[in-house]
């Protein structure tokens, strides 16, 4: 595809790295969000990064100006947190803390691009949610509430934008490996999923950049799942 420019929250580490590596490597303009500038690990002549926490509307107001200069045509909505707990132990603020980052931040950040993309009348918005919020998982009702929530979020505002040439679609991944899973690979987990492996970051990365590139002209609307079979309705 022609050179584009890129959003792209938690850029710093796991997927989100990924994915900005992903789109440097491609010959595009990237933003990179990331809640410390000072470790920041990639570097590139067309590479930006700028502090962004996602779940703090001040942080959000000062990251607008960034987000106006650069002008984004795709906002990767990558950002996310787990606190996993059962139910009948989960505390409000675990609850609270992880709808704030995972829904209300992608909320937060897709306000301030959209503006933008109607006006250039061309954008691709890519959330990532999670299977956990299609399938349900022991330990994060909060965690699945937050990323069925960005699946419809996704769906809706794919109805609204539609008209304007903007798509709007969600990645639900299964079992990556990253931070947030080290703690998680067992061999009970990998002899439930049918590829029999976790997933690898470029998993994910692979078909951002599809859902990016001209070939998914006309996807809007989807949740696609990434989970080597894991989930299947
Ligand atoms: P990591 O924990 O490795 O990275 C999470 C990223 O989100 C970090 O860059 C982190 O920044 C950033 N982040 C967290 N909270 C905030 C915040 N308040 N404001 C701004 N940035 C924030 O996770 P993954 O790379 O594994 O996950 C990336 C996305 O993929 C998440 O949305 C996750 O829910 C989703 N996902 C992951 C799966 C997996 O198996 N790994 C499966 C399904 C979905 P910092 O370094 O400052 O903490």
């Amino acid at each position: 595809m022609e050179s584009k420019k890129i959003l792209v929250t938690g850029g710093n580490r796991g997927i989100g790295k990924g994915i900005v590596e992903g789109f440097l490597n491609d010959g595009n303009e990237v933003l990179a969000s990331c809640r410390d500038l000072s470790k920041f690990p990639i570097k590139s002549d067309r590479l930006t990064v700028a502090e962004l926490d996602i779940s703090d509307s001040k942080s959000v107001d000062k990251f607008k100006k960034i987000v106006d200069d650069f002008r984004p045509e795709i906002l990767i909505n990558n950002a996310g947190i787990t606190r996993d707990n059962l139910f009948l132990r989960m505390s409000d603020d675990e609850w609270l803390d992880v709808i704030n980052t995972n829904l209300t931040g992608t909320y937060r950040v897709t306000k301030l691009v959209t503006k933008c993309m109607l006006k250039q009348k061309w954008g691709r918005i890519i959330n990532i949610s999670s299977i956990s919020g299609m399938m349900g998982n022991s330990g994060q009702a909060n965690y699945s509430a937050s990323k069925s929530g960005i699946d419809g979020f996704t769906r809706s505002l794919a109805k609204e934008l539609g008209s304007r040439n903007i798509t709007v679609n969600s990645i639900a991944p299964g079992f990556i490996s990253t931070d947030m899973t080290e703690d998680l690979i067992n061999e009970d987990l990998i002899k439930k999923i049918p590829l029999k492996r976790m997933g690898v970051v470029e998993d994910v990365v692979s078909l951002v950049l599809f859902l990016s590139s001209d070939d998914a002209n006309y996807i809007t609307g989807q949740t696609l799942v990434v989970d080597g079979g894991l989930f299947m309705k």
